[in-house]
């Protein structure tokens, strides 16, 4: 069939997503996703939504949830995109607003996302080595490029690079848009979004998969000036008239302005990450200082991927990279307590 294919097809590397297994009996650490479920309110929120209004085309302008964002953060709607989830806001951020006639950078060990989105739209990329200890030095960040882009924490590091740091970055490259994807940044980070007023262009991305639980919606938004997110608009508005789902626009309105979840879960997180940090400690693991809802471990006697290997015989998914810098590294979930006590039951079994 493939003599059908546009010659861009051919050219494709395709992202392939950690493993999203049926068995309900497994525990799941592989995808970063939220243990505890989103906002009662975002459920509830749903359900109405899907009984009363699925006949009708949603808003448009996903206005309910520019409000929501804009309200959280102390910025206005002209400062908000949304789009299904952040892989979708960062598709459009790579075609609107980063140069394509000169390499964009991004650090070599990160989401694995952004050189697929290169080879989507034909920029040039250069890969910035992080520091030996896996951390981002700003100051490798200048000189001619076509645009900067990096999460913050990193990931599949885990490591949180400072506010000050950011906007380093920012400042090293006036003339060009520096992307912080801050889909792990409620899980130990302040966000950039309070530096776009002295950084036009800075833009910041967050989710709603990780934080606030709703990876099944595919909820993402963008937050920066309002000169970008015109773009942003424009490029969205030439694909898809619609930037969320009636169900999607209502339930991530929802848990938005659900404080008090948001606030209860991600402390639940992060206490269980530090849990988790020390008791990976006691079997003999090294782990990074991690910002995130994972952690980033390795154990210097035992081989990584048979590691992963003897937890999956267990039962137990986490993820491993075949990335040869970080191949002798496990990233590991925060799951439920219980779920952290079965793995390190685990671990101490196999070790
Ligand atoms: N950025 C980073 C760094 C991620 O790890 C992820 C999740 N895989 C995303 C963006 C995308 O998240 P989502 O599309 O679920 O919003």
């Amino acid at each position: 069939m493939s003599q059908y294919w546009s010659a861009v097809v051919h050219g494709l590397t395709p992202y392939v997503p950690g493993e999203q297994p049926k068995l309900p009996d497994l525990v799941k650490l592989n995808t970063n996703e939220n243990p505890y479920g989103p906002s009662p309110k975002a459920l509830q929120a749903i359900a109405a939504e899907t009984s009363d209004h699925l006949r009708l085309y949603p808003d448009p302008n996903g206005d309910s949830l520019k409000l929501a964002v804009a309200a959280h953060y102390g910025v206005t709607t002209q400062q908000v995109f949304v789009g299904n989830g952040s892989d979708e806001v960062l598709a459009h951020v790579f075609l609107a607003l980063l140069k394509h006639d000169e390499p964009i950078l991004f650090p070599d060990i990160t989401y694995s996302f952004y050189p697929v989105y290169c080879g989507l739209y034909g920029v040039e990329y250069r890969e910035v080595p992080l520091d030996a200890d896996f951390a981002i030095n700003p100051d490798d960040y200048h000189g001619p490029n076509g645009g900067v882009i990096f999460p913050n924490p990193n990931a599949p590091t885990g490591r949180l690079l400072p506010l000050d740091a950011v906007a380093a970055i920012a400042r090293h490259n006036p003339d060009r848009v520096v992307v912080v994807d801050e889909a792990y940044i409620d899980f130990g980070g302040d966000s950039a979004i309070r530096l776009i007023d002295q950084h036009p262009n800075l833009l910041v991305t967050q989710t709603l998969s990780k934080s606030r639980s709703l990876a099944g919606l595919r909820v993402g938004f963008a937050v920066g000036h309002p000169d970008l997110i015109d773009a942003l608009e424009r490029v969205k508005n030439s694909f898809n008239s619609y930037p969320l789902d009636r169900l999607a626009l209502a339930g991530a309105t929802a848990a938005m302005n659900d404080n008090a979840h948001f606030e209860h879960t991600r402390q639940a997180v992060i206490a269980t990450r530090e849990r988790l940090n020390a008791g990976l400690a006691q079997l003999g693991f090294a782990v990074l200082p991690s910002a995130a809802n994972f952690v980033f471990a390795r154990h210097p006697q035992h081989d990584a991927a048979q590691l992963a290997a003897a937890l999956r015989e267990r039962a137990i998914i986490v993820r491993h990279f075949k990335h040869p810098r970080i191949d002798q590294f496990l990233r590991i979930t925060v799951g439920t307590e219980q779920q952290t006590d079965v793995l390190l039951a685990a671990l101490a079994e196999i070790l």
